[in-house]
């Protein structure tokens, strides 16, 4: 069977789609974490980020792009999160690549990326950087 996603992009589940094209769908979230919640979502089924073929990419945050404009000028939003819960350990629950979009009103309660983890003092920036330098694949 295939996952909720590739049944939502077949048109096989409903959803209040907002935006679809030939490579992408999104539609928006059925718990929303405010007015606008929308998953961005490749039609092709692929779990993780680094999984998206790179051609995808492009077409991928466009999208985003598009609905972050949207959010603002038809929804009234003063601000969005572009969020990408990308595996297990970072919460991911349907293993589809989607971007969140969360549009973000004054007073809404929400806080940014940073209330997610606490600040982590004291790490060694240089070696982790060179790990990242190092393990970093021409796609
Ligand atoms: P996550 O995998 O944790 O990044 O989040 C998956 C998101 O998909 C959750 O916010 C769910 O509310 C949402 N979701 C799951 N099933 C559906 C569905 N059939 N239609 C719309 N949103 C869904
Ligand atoms: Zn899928």
């Amino acid at each position: 069977m295939r996952c909720v996603f590739c049944r939502i992009a077949a048109r096989e589940v409903p959803a209040e789609v907002v935006y679809e094209d030939d490579r992408v769908i999104a539609f928006l979230d059925i718990n929303p974490l405010n007015p606008g919640h929308t998953l961005v979502v490749p039609k092709v089924h692929v779990e993780r980020l680094s999984d998206l073929p790179a051609e995808l990419c492009g077409p991928l945050l466009g999208a985003a792009s598009r609905l972050a404009r949207a959010a603002r000028e038809a929804l009234g939003a003063a601000g969005v999160n572009l969020v990408v819960n990308d595996g297990r350990a970072a919460g991911q629950a349907v293993p589809h690549l989607h971007l969140h979009l969360v549009p973000r009103f004054p007073g809404d309660g929400g806080r940014s990326l940073h209330s997610l983890l606490p600040v982590r003092h004291g790490l060694d920036l240089p070696e982790i950087a060179r790990k990242l330098r190092d393990g970093i694949s021409p796609r």
